[in-house]
């Protein structure tokens, strides 16, 4: 069979399966007009409208991957967590980088056509929990879409990208942050944003496509009752919850998942985690708290609300429902169902009637220890008292745990099998209530004390947390509701999932490989060394006929910058980040550079002394202000500098430099002399001199990697 021959087989298969999913109007005009062979483009975040991130290409399938190799490379301009997903038109990827950078590359060659830096301030990323990453941008007539780190909504010229309009969507006062690809639809665009953990209250937001001018507004959270922007769209919303929730925000950021239903103009998006996370200080432990993890379903015209699912009835535990939702017309018990699919952090799989929000399953796909099931004719979960750690007060080792069973990392659906391939991870944290806390900036408000988790203090919990720490793609068998397969890995924080007309899946993992598995069986038919861990998902188009793979390289996110020795399971303890753009295709001959070894001596403290009490401070005031970035314990996980080997920590004058007087605000880390005092930031450092005294102590003497 030519490839041509392949393409064309893929095409008709392709249309006779398409016909049940939401589709552009364009799209199902061009099955009555000559079909254009040469290009497949990867034209939304999703590849179509109800985001199933599966391609309707072939050429590149289970009987020849073996052959797949590097067509082309290209290094991206930031070195932290890189997590778009590419869009392909016409042969031209438009994509985004760490710090917003936006560029085109023709698609075939890798040549880089046009690149914009939109000159992110670096002080921003302390608002921002999982690094300065970016999820990409949108494209409809000849225009890009891009949401930025600090808050702003850009319009490109995709032709050349000049700006053509750029809106702030945020009050800067406030720790929002923008990480999501926005989605186009008609004359409008949707952006959300994130910043939960630092008190922010949640919305999406319609912008006009032309102009800019806000539209709609969708706020998840009520707000102060004295407020103008106080509006609930839903009169009973202000009754799920009690106290005064706005102090601290109330969370609910939309900072990720939404899709479209063309048919019936519906958008659909999920909703984040309360802020803070302890109900009893957002919302007295009383009320359901709409639309706290939720997936809502709005007019995509006017944002007026249809219906709303909440997975977790006042959420508790971060269990966002910000992940990824795929739209598909599946058989389920014998009848052809418009179908919702989510699996959020919370551990279950749900399956939704598009149309009414009607649960038709949720099963979990993990071991979940929070709740016993879900109660299929309330459609509540049956939440254990043990997890309750706002009534226990006492640590309870909680599965999954804030970093999710499903985290942000895409999933994808075998449209012909009825199969979800998901990024999935089992968890464990100890959850601790912590009743007495206060709003504060640049500090996450949990209103749960993590020196519970602390790493690794108490050898007992790290251990367990470890060991409950895995991380493996299932392939999820939806009408039955049972895995069909599943492969593990090292370790959690995987990459998302593509899936393809070739019968295969696609993954990149935390370790620094790029897998194709067979779809039908979990085989593993090919490899690449990516010489970084891979947390993007992949896609695949095709130009001129020819098929390719592209995936974002670069290791980062929440999970490498906060949970230190957890990190370095899943990637090695010499993990670092080489981001680049990688395209493959059969009989590629292009190589990449030898990587890149990093190494560092541990700094000698042995002359330095310590008071025991003022290291105690010290680690819990890194606790509350630090670990979001540089890791539990101090440990780095591959991202940031490994503190314990920093040479800052020999001077005092060198430190204060840094912490009281910004002298790396350039490089993101920002001077914190409004929030701690002298005596915390210089107790902060002995805590790291303590850190850095116990790896001495365990024979680390010299580090490979960050
Ligand atoms: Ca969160």
């Amino acid at each position: 069979m030519t490839s041509r021959f392949a393409g064309l087989a893929a095409l008709v298969a392709a249309l006779l399966v398409t016909g049940c999913f939401t589709q552009e109007p364009s799209r199902s005009e061009t099955s009555a007009t000559p079909i254009k062979l040469d290009n497949v483009d990867w034209k939304f975040h999703g590849n179509d409208r109800g985001e199933t991130r599966f391609a309707e290409l072939s050429q590149i399938n289970t009987n020849n991957v073996d052959q797949l190799s590097l067509a082309w490379s290209v290094d991206l301009p930031a070195n932290r967590g890189q997590e778009a997903t590419p869009l392909v038109v016409d042969g031209v990827m438009y994509s985004t980088s760490a710090w917003n950078h936006v560029f085109a590359i023709d698609a075939a060659t890798g040549s880089i056509l046009w690149q914009y830096d939109p000159q992110v301030p670096k002080a921003v990323v302390v608002k921002a929990c999982c690094g300065p990453v970016n999820r990409g941008v949108a494209h409809a007539d000849g225009v890009l879409y891009t949401g930025t780190l600090d808050g702003r909504l850009l319009a490109m010229n995709a032709q050349d990208g000049s700006l053509l309009w750029s809106v702030n969507t945020v009050d800067s006062d406030d720790q929002y942050t923008i990480t999501g690809a926005p989605r186009v639809f008609k004359d409008k665009v949707f952006i959300g944003n994130g910043g939960a953990e630092y008190g922010v209250r949640g919305y999406l937001s319609a912008y006009d496509t032309q102009t800019g001018e806000l539209i709609w507004r969708f706020y998840t959270v009520p707000g102060n009752a004295g407020d103008p922007t106080g509006v609930e769209p839903v009169a009973a919303q202000r009754a799920t919850w009690s106290g005064q929730f706005w102090r601290f925000g109330g969370g609910g950021t939309v900072w990720d998942s939404m899709a479209l239903d063309t048919e019936t103009d519906t958008l659909y998006f999920g909703v984040g985690n309360g802020s803070p996370w302890n109900p009893n200080i957002r919302t007295q432990g009383e009320g359901d708290n709409w639309f706290l993890s939720s997936i809502v379903a709005v007019d995509a015209n006017s944002g007026e609300y249809r219906w709303h699912y909440q997975t977790t009835p006042m959420e508790a535990w971060d269990f966002t429902a910000t992940q990824h939702i795929i739209l598909a017309d599946l058989v389920l018990n014998g009848v052809q169902r418009s179908v919702l699919m989510q699996a959020p952090k919370n551990g279950f799989f749900y399956v939704l009637d598009r149309h009414s929000g009607e649960l038709l399953s949720a099963e979990p796909i993990v071991p979940v220890n929070w709740a016993s099931h879900v109660d299929m004719a309330t459609g509540r979960p049956v939440v254990n008292d043990d997890a309750k750690y706002w009534i226990t007060e006492k640590p309870t080792l909680v599965t999954p745990s804030w970093m999710g069973a499903h985290n942000w990392h895409p999933m994808s659906l075998d449209t012909e099998n009825g199969v979800v391939y998901i990024p999935t991870q089992e968890t464990a944290f100890p959850y601790f209530a912590e009743d007495d806390q206060q709003p504060t900036s640049l500090a996450v408000n949990l209103g749960v004390d993590t020196k519970a988790a602390t790493f690794p203090d108490d050898s007992g919990i790290i251990n367990q947390i470890k060991s409950a720490t895995k991380g493996f793609l299932l392939a999820w068998d939806v009408a039955n509701s049972k895995p069909l397969w599943k492969v593990e890995y090292p370790g959690a924080w995987n990459g998302g999932t593509l899936s393809t007309a070739g019968q295969l899946v696609f993954q990149g993992s935390a370790a620094g490989y790029l897998y194709a598995y067979h779809a039908a069986t979990g085989e593993r038919l090919w490899e690449f060394p990516t010489q970084t861990g891979v947390v993007a998902p992949p896609v695949t188009y095709s130009v001129n006929g020819q098929q390719y793979v592209t995936v974002s390289a670069g290791w980062g996110g929440i999970f490498p910058l906060m949970t230190g020795p957890l990190a370095q399971d899943s990637a090695g303890e010499d993990a670092s980040n080489t981001s680049r753009l990688l395209t493959f295709t059969l009989s590629g001959d292009a190589e990449l550079p030898a990587k890149i070894e990093i190494s560092k001596a541990l700094p000698d403290t042995t002359l330095l002394e310590l008071d025991e009490s003022r290291v105690a401070a010290g680690a819990a005031t890194f606790d509350r202000f630090c670990v979001n970035c540089h890791g539990a314990g101090a440990v780095g996980g591959g991202v940031v500098p490994d503190l314990r080997y920093s040479s800052t920590i020999l001077s005092l004058d060198t430190w204060n430099a840094i912490l009281s007087h910004g002298a790396l605000k350039d490089r993101g880390m920002v001077a914190y002399s409004e929030e701690l005092s002298e005596d915390d930031i210089q107790s902060i450092r002995e805590y790291i001199i303590e850190r850095n005294q116990q790896a001495r102590a365990e024979g680390k003497v010299i580090k490979y990697g960050l």
